[in-house]
C-alpha cells in the first residue's frame, strides 16, 4: 500500500495538534501539550485508493528551527497551518513555505495551505478568505478553511494533501 509522509507545519497555537488529533481520533481536544512532537499513522481511502498516512505533528517552536530542516527533508507533503485569528501566523506561513522550497530545492512540492479556526468568526478574525485564497493561488496550491472541531473538514484536509502528493509525485 502506498505510504505518504505528511508534515504539519506552522507557528505555535494555530491548531496543528488539534487538527492532527481530530483526524486520528475523531475528537476535538481543547488542550494539547504545545511541546509535544509526535508521529501518527492512519489509513484512509482517497479517490477509491487506500493510503497510509504517516503524520508528523511538529511543535513549531523557534529553538527547533534547524530540526525543521530535517523534518522537511524527510517529509513528502506539507500542510502549512495558520490561524485566521492571527495575521502574524499568516505572515509566518510565507517563511515556512520559503524554507520548504529551499530545503527541497524545488518549486514542485506538495503543499496545502490551511486557514484554521474557521469556527471563530466576527471580530476575532484577522485574515480574510480573500487573503488566504490569493496566497494559495500565488503558490499554486489548494487552500482550505478548517476548524479542528469539524471532523468532515479535517478529513478533507488530509485527503487533499494526498491528492497533491499524487499529482506532484516527484521522488524527493
Ligand atoms: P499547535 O500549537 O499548533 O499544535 O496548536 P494546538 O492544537 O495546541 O491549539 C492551540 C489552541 O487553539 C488550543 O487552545 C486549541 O483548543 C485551539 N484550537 C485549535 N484549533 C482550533 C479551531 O479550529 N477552533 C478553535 N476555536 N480553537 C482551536
Ligand atoms: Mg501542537
Amino acid at each position: 500500500m502506498k505510504e505518504y509522509k505528511v508534515v504539519i507545519l506552522g507557528p505555535g497555537g494555530v491548531g496543528k495538534s488539534a487538527l492532527t488529533v481530530q483526524f486520528i481520533s475523531g475528537k476535538f481536544v481543547e488542550r494539547y501539550d504545545p511541546t509535544v512532537e509526535d508521529f501518527y499513522r492512519k489509513e484512509i481511502e482517497v479517490d477509491g485508493y487506500p493510503a497510509i498516512l504517516e503524520i508528523l505533528d511538529t511543535a513549531g517552536t523557534e529553538q527547533f528551527a534547524s530540526m525543521r530542516d530535517l523534518y522537511i527533508k524527510n517529509g513528502q507533503g506539507f500542510i502549512i497551518v495558520y490561524s485566521l485569528t492571527s495575521k502574524q501566523s499568516f505572515n509566518d506561513s510565507k517563511l515556512i513555505r520559503d524554507q520548504i522550497l529551499r530545503v527541497k530545492g524545488s518549486e514542485n512540492v506538495p503543499i496545502v495551505l490551511a486557514a484554521n479556526k474557521s469556527d471563530l468568526t466576527g471580530p476575532q478574525r484577522e485574515v480574510s478568505t480573500e487573503e488566504g485564497f490569493n496566497l494559495a493561488n500565488e503558490w499554486c496550491v489548494p487552500y482550505i478553511e478548517t476548524s479542528a472541531k469539524n471532523s468532515t473538514i479535517v478529513n478533507c484536509l488530509f485527503a487533499e494533501i494526498v491528492k497533491e502528493m499524487n499529482l506532484k509525485s516527484n521522488n524527493y
